[in-house]
């Protein structure tokens, strides 16, 4: 078929490829996914932290905080692989396009404390000395020259 007669065809054939992001895909099963964590097993030993490639995780052992800043994750799982604990896992997931710098943060605080204000509370759970808290908190973008 000649390129012109190929062209003419094409208008009236379906598009190869969705209208991104106006038209949402359904995540491929075992692709890409959300940052999962369960942090009633976390013993903040900081193996994530210090194997993450895209350097998103932050532990802080003394605050028994683990924040990650999912916007940033790039999926490749090594996080889930070197936890000793089995804490991290990834589920199938829709992210739509964002240009927001957003952490998930998991944190055992004191029964009665809640998390600071701004925080958009994904679920909470009583547990032995305390309440596990998952929220996320919207970061503050990167100015210029500041990476
Ligand atoms: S590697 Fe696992 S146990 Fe260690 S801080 Fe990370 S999530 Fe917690
Ligand atoms: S999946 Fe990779 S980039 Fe994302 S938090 Fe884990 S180690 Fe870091």
């Amino acid at each position: 078929m000649g390129m012109f007669s190929q062209a003419i065809s094409n208008l009236f054939k379906k598009p190869f490829t969705k209208l991104y992001p106006a038209e949402k895909y359904e995540p491929i099963k075992d692709t890409r996914g959300r940052f999962v964590m369960d942090v009633t097993r976390c013993i903040f030993c900081g193996l994530c932290e210090r194997n993450c490639p895209a350097a998103v995780i932050k532990v802080d052992k003394a605050r028994k905080r683990h924040e990650t800043v999912i916007s940033g994750c790039i999926l490749c799982y090594r996080c889930q692989e070197v936890c000793p604990k089995g804490c991290i896992s990834f589920r199938e997931h829709y992210a739509p396009p964002t240009v927001a710098r957003t952490a998930l943060v998991h944190e055992i605080l004191p029964r009665g404390q809640e998390p600071a204000r701004g925080a958009a509370v994904e679920e909470r759970k009583d547990v032995e000395g305390g309440t596990a808290w998952a929220y996320t908190i919207e970061l503050p973008l990167p100015g210029p020259g500041k990476g």
